[in-house]
């Protein structure tokens, strides 16, 4: 009998006692590849010696100070460090401990935005199908998984579903990129004119969507055409980076690559590298000011914002990213990663797709490739994938299950940024065996 909540009662876990470089190892000193990362979390990998200097340096001066009182050093140079990388005029960065924390500081963030603005009648949200924004009631509230969603309804504030950008599944065959963009675009600016433009907070997304989908990145176009149709009608864009941000991409700022600047953005996971726990809500200018020159402060806070030895230990883990030059690895290593996948994989009856941005890669199953069929529920695949990669010594992130009538079948890798050529290629091998 465990005492542990947490976790589901019935599953079975060997204990982690020790993490080097991409692997972790049991009790029994097995070794597993890292390949998710956890769930996209330890970007610089196990044991990082910078890092837990860094923390070590920390604890011995200072571990929290409670953000009412004092501010550190380190806390300064974090925000410093990620408004001067941040795109556009997103300066403002708020400190929190986590992802859903940080989303649900970004809707009450655009809530109080427009009280101050004097248009309260702005409070209805709305994000995407086949999304994950976190399990806080906000967060939960704006993800698109309805299952998740299901028990807690009648206590979540008011969110709306438009569809995901899911060119495998969704894009016509007639249909360039630029115009399937254009009609997820319009279904947008309509599910806006429905509610009134005025009754309108923000539309929130997954920059790269992660958990629920598998690493599915938006075609060309796609968030640019969304920025417009959120500048027309006043609607503020909130952008969830908190796994896709902070360079799994290959882009500190997975937007970047997009081209465009969200009036919020999210960050977590990668930010601490599970290091420690830490994320962030990063605001425009535009945004804060406004909030300035209005009521003065943000209503809102936690014990742990901006908590000394969390932020010594992100700053320690950007500077080593930045300092080694790793996003150049993450772009080489992802394409070759898909490309390894792709090959391996090309004569597998079920793997319908292999996609992603940098070493964030998602790998889709499907009963049948030509009709993109879901997979046979009965077959359990989720659960089978993750006892098999485990016994292959292989940390992978199948995620699965109905999601509003789509079997989402998929796994997410996304392995530390300090791979190698060969590292890869052993996943890719471990990858093969596992599937
Ligand atoms: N947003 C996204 C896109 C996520 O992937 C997650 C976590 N999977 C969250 C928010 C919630 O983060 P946390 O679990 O740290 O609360």
């Amino acid at each position: 009998m465990t005492h542990v909540f947490h976790r589901n009662p019935k599953q079975q876990l060997e204990f982690a006692v020790r993490g080097e470089g991409i692997r972790l190892f049991d009790q029994n000193g097995k070794g597993y590849i890292d390949a998710s990362g956890g769930a996209a979390v330890s970007c610089l990998g196990h044991g990082h010696p910078a890092v837990i200097q860094a923390i070590k340096n920390q604890l011995d001066q200072v571990a929290y100070a409670h953000s009412s009182f004092f501010t550190t050093q380190v806390c300064e140079d974090l925000a410093d460090f990620l408004a001067e990388r941040a795109p556009g005029d997103l300066d403002h960065v708020y400190f929190v401990s986590g992802g859903s924390e940080a989303v649900e500081a970004a809707l009450k963030l655009a809530r109080q935005y427009f009280v101050e603005a004097g248009q309260p009648q702005r409070r209805h949200f709305i994000a995407r199908r086949q999304s994950y924004h976190g399990n806080t009631l906000g967060a939960l509230a704006i993800g698109g998984n309805a299952w998740r969603r299901e028990p807690f309804l009648p206590i979540l504030v008011p969110a709306h579903h438009v569809s995901p950008c899911y060119a495998y599944r969704d894009q016509l065959p007639s249909e360039t990129e630029e115009q399937y963009a254009e009609r997820l675009a319009q279904e947008l600016d309509q599910k806006i004119r429905e509610l009134g433009p005025e009754n309108v907070a923000a539309f929130v997304a997954e920059t790269v969507v992660g958990a629920t989908a598998g690493a599915l990145a938006p075609v060309k176009t796609y968030l640019q055409r969304i920025r417009r149709v959120c500048d027309q009608h006043g609607v503020l864009l909130i952008l969830d980076e908190v796994m896709s941000g902070m360079g799994r991409t290959g882009h500190l700022f997975a937007c970047a690559e997009d081209g465009i600047v969200p009036d919020i953005i999210t960050i977590a996971k990668g930010l601490g590298a599970g290091y420690q726990p830490i994320g962030a809500m990063i605001a425009s200018s535009r945004i804060y000011d406004a909030i300035v020159a209005g009521s003065g402060f943000f209503q809102h806070g936690h014990t742990y914002m901006g908590h000394a030895t969390a932020c010594a230990a992100a700053l320690a883990v950007q500077r080593v990213i930045e300092q080694d030059g790793l996003l150049a690895n993450v772009l080489a290593r992802g394409e070759q990663l898909r490309g390894e996948l792709r090959s391996a994989l090309a004569a597998h009856p079920n793997v319908g797709d292999v996609r992603g941005r940098g070493l964030f890669v998602g790998v889709e199953f499907v009963g049948d490739k030509a009709a993109k069929s879901p997979l046979d529920p009965a077959l359990k695949t989720h659960a089978r994938l993750k006892k098999q990669a485990m016994q292959n010594g292989l940390m992978m992130y199948p995620m699965g299950g109905t999601i509003d009538g789509v079997l989402g079948d998929h796994v997410l890798l996304a392995p530390p940024f300090i791979c190698t050529a060969q590292d890869i290629s052993e996943i890719v091998a471990r990858f093969v065996d596992t599937v």
